[in-house]
């Protein structure tokens, strides 16, 4: 099989259509360049909804995995490891938290934030047992479960899959206002994403942040950063709260912590918090195995040098200043912060979908998210020409239209 037309049908014959993919069939990557299976190359826009900061096959985290496939994957938390201890005060040191529970995907992570802060409100706040509830956004992508797709305010994403877990409110992103009239003596956390991704990219009003924590602070509520696609360099800060100098309760990370090499996910708290989990409350099969814990271990290490966030300071500035200059021709408006952009396209034009089908056949690889915008997100590790002639690409793409 070689045509990418017969990779696709083969692929949709027996598989169900939950994603909507471009029509390209990669077949192998280096750096920010993908190769599909024609031997064309793009440049990788996307870096797999932002789990590829590090680039694709970086030597480091590639050296890490195939170390330690080799002597052990495998022991489930059964046993203890030789990798964990590491692993754990690596990433609580990274995020300044006494403590870690690892899980593997994005969604899972935010499922034990929930767990973490129901317990936390009953045991700890003293909240009325099965009365607790948990202020979450509009507009918010937290992962595909049934508990957190309930909680969704995007018809896709949540229709048909009740009946929905009760105890959450939905108020508007941006406005701490609304987050402070939604609390009340039951509420044990406020979530939120520090910039809503999978939304179009957006950036809430400078001091959101900070207000919400001091509410979350003044109310005794946790304030839980979903920063699974926002953090681990992406913005230019190890986390997206960074920028305001927010400290969450609870940091939710995924994605880019496996390296893009592994699934990867984990929560991080203090003793106070994290603590009130024990022995038999909560677990995963997965969740901190060895070789997850080898590549995460690396991650956390190649992040505390600043170096990745230094880049997607500095890239991201000349990413956001070319992107700004498509303004008024074909682009409406450009958010966003270091490496990572949502670009509203005007409707009247092109649908996001049609950017990025028209992207491809340039070589660039970005995605279309909300009708008319397209997030770009390249791997940090994208060079300033790569980057650059990418840019060149959509204002070429929007010349044709
Ligand atoms: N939270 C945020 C902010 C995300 O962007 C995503 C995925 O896009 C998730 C959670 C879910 O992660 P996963 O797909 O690994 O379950």
């Amino acid at each position: 099989m070689t045509g990418t037309d017969e990779f696709i049908e083969l692929s949709e014959r027996r598989s169900a259509h939950n994603y909507h993919p471009l029509p390209v069939v990669i077949s192998e990557a280096q750096g920010a360049w993908v190769v599909d299976v024609e031997g064309r190359r793009f440049l990788d826009c996307l870096s797999g909804y932002s789990s590829l900061n590090f680039g694709h096959g970086n030597p480091q985290i590639v050296a890490a995995a195939q170390e330690q496939l080799s002597r052990l994957t495998l022991t489930s938390r059964a046993f203890f490891h030789d990798r964990f201890a590491d692993f754990a005060a690596g990433l609580g040191d990274l995020t300044g938290k006494d403590m870690v529970l690892p899980m593997n995907t994005g969604a899972e992570a935010v499922e034990t934030a929930i767990k973490v802060a129901r317990k936390w409100g009953y045991e700890v706040k003293g909240v009325t047992p099965d009365r607790a509830n948990i202020v979450v956004m509009e507009d918010n992508f937290h992962g595909r479960t049934t508990t957190i797709v309930g909680f969704s305010t995007d018809p896709d994403a949540r229709g048909g899959f009740g009946p929905y877990t009760p105890g959450f409110r939905i108020v508007k992103y941006g406005s701490a206002e609304a987050v402070r009239e939604a609390i009340d003596a039951d509420t044990v956390a406020v979530l939120l994403e520090p910039i809503q991704g999978e939304a179009g990219v957006l950036v809430p009003p400078d001091g959101y942040l900070t207000q919400v924590r001091e509410l979350c602070t003044a109310e005794n509520v946790l304030m839980i950063a979903d920063e699974i696609q926002s953090g681990l360099g992406r913005t230019g800060e190890t986390f997206a709260c960074d920028h305001e100098g927010v400290v969450p309760d609870v940091y939710v990370l995924g994605k880019a912590l496996g390296g893009g090499v592994v699934p990867v996910s984990a929560i991080t708290a203090n003793a106070d918090v994290l603590g009130v989990i024990g022995p038999g409350q909560h677990g995963s099969t997965f969740g901190g195995n060895p070789l997850a814990c080898a590549v995460a271990s690396t991650v956390v290490g190649m992040l505390a040098t600043g170096e990745y966030q230094a880049r997607a300071r500095e890239l991201g500035a000349v990413m956001h200043e070319e992107l700004r200059a498509l303004i008024g021709h074909g682009v409406v408006a450009v958010r966003g912060r270091g490496l990572w952009a949502g670009v509203d396209i005007d409707p009247s034009l092109a649908s996001g979908r049609e950017i990025s089908e028209a992207l491809m056949a340039h070589g660039v690889l970005a995605k279309d998210t909300h009708g008319s915008t397209v997030r770009l997100a390249p791997p940090l590790v994208v060079s300033e020409d790569d980057l650059r002639w990418a840019i060149g690409r959509l204002g070429a793409v929007l010349e044709e239209l």
